[in-house]
């Protein structure tokens, strides 16, 4: 692995750092580390970066890391303040419930984010290419040695570190690696349309001003009939941010991603509230489905010899419910970073694996039984909405708690 000059933190051991995948797990786990001073090589399968995902939400567990990071500025930039969530019933649009977030925000004294998850994605590249991080695209690994440790890339090469992060994703090379077996996420029996309408095909309806209205930024969420649609403005509000979420269709069998027809899913949700069926008119013809799937709580995510460990999706997948996929990501690098920095040499790194899985896997297995609750309860007929188990959620501090916890031995 090259040698990289240290970033202004000053830390006394300078491990070589090996992390699999470049999504924001893995992109977290860089910037955190080389604000540490470690040298951080990323390995990543595609060729190049795309643009994938749609809207995401970061709570003040999540945002408050990329403050201490520095990316305030950046993030205000490319990211809008919720204001609130209100829950309506699925078929006359019935305000249940309004959940402000003013008070809230405030207590936890960091913003609640919306944005783009390319733009989240774009604000931690840049940094973490800032940093000195060292990124080898085209570099796809399937199989590990956990005692080196190393990767082994498809080509037969093989990288060693100190301390490997596998963030490959939810259907992780590393994890079935890991376990011995082949590891594929758990189906949650529902899917989710995800789109992208442009707010200026939108602006044309009176009755959807408040519901696109970027300054203002407030999350609807249409609950009921065996189904929920979760719906904000990204992108200073130059489009809408849809999600639909029902029993699966096209992904019933073993498909991820798939595209729909827009006129499929007017079909089905064509006697909802009006205000909905106006915004799905005009649902673009990259209208995807995506399998929705999580993890079943993972009682170790750290290999044998502990000193590889699975981060982001790869270790926790969860369902979109929590809205936390990406925020405990963040918090995954962050608490490595600062456990890392507690070790006097490389033979601490076992006890600092050991340290991250102890302080990670109450929290991660908490959030990811909260989503499903979430997703079942928002489903049923006589929902009201309330009871969002995520919000307990948002305020927290990781790396504080990465501080102050006792090492393993
Ligand atoms: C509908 C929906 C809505 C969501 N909404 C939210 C939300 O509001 N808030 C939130 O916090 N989260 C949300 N999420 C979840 C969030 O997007 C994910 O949890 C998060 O992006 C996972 O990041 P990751 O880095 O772990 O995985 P990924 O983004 O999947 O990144 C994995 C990376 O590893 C690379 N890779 C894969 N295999 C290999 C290999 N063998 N070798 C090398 N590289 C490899 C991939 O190319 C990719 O770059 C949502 C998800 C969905 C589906």
């Amino acid at each position: 692995m090259s040698t990289q000059g240290n970033s202004n933190s000053t830390v006394a051991p300078n491990f070589e750092v090996l992390i699999v995948g470049s999504g924001i797990a893995g992109l977290s786990a860089a910037i955190a580390c080389r604000e540490k001073g470690f040298n951080v090589t990323i390995l990543e399968a595609a060729a190049e970066f795309t643009h994938v995902g749609a809207g995401i939400f970061l709570g003040g567990n999540a945002s408050s890391i990329l403050c201490h990071w520095g990316l305030r500025k950046q993030m205000d930039k490319c990211a809008a303040r919720q204001k609130r969530t209100i829950f309506v019933n699925h078929d006359e649009g019935k305000t249940l419930k309004v959940a402000e977030y003013a008070e809230l925000e405030k207590q936890i004294g960091f913003p609640l984010w919306q944005l783009h998850r390319a733009d989240l994605h774009d604000v931690l590249l840049a940094r973490a290419q800032e940093l000195g991080a060292v990124f080898k695209m085209g570099h796809s690994v399937k199989t590990y040695d956990w005692e080196r440790p190393s990767a082994l890339l498809d080509d037969g090469t093989s990288i060693a570190a100190d301390v490997i992060m596998a963030a490959d994703g939810y259907r992780s090379y590393a994890r079935s690696n890991m376990l011995g077996r082949v590891d594929e996420p758990r189906p949650s029996g529902n899917s989710a349309f995800r789109a992208l309408i442009p707010c200026e095909l939108l602006a044309g309806d009176p009755s959807l001003k408040p519901i696109i209205n970027w300054e203002d930024q407030t999350t609807y969420v249409w609950v009921g009939a065996g189904c929920h649609v979760v719906g904000y403005p990204v992108r200073e509000g130059k489009f809408y941010n849809i999600v639909l979420t029902q029993p699966a269709i096209h992904t019933a069998d073993s498909k991820y991603v798939v595209s729909v027809d827009p006129s499929e899913v007017l079909e089905l949700y064509k006697s909802w509230d009006p205000r909905l069926v106006s915004i799905l008119q005009h649902l673009p013809a990259d209208t995807l489905e995506w399998r929705l799937c999580d993890l079943e709580p993972m009682e170790s995510c750290i290999f044998q010899g502990s000193k590889i460990v699975l981060i982001g999706d790869a270790g926790h997948a969860m369902l979109p419910s929590a809205a936390q996929g990406a925020g405990a990501s963040i918090e995954d690098g962050a608490a490595l970073g600062e456990l890392l920095a507690r070790a006097r040499g490389k033979e601490d790194i076992p006890r600092v694996l050991r340290t991250y899985q102890k302080l990670r896997q109450p929290r991660l297995a908490a959030i990811v039984r909260g989503a499903r609750a979430d997703a079942k309860r928002w489903h049923d007929k006589k929902s009201t909405g309330s009871g969002t188990t995520s919000e307990w959620s948002w305020d927290y501090d990781v790396m504080t708690e990465a501080r102050e916890i006792e090492l393993e031995a």
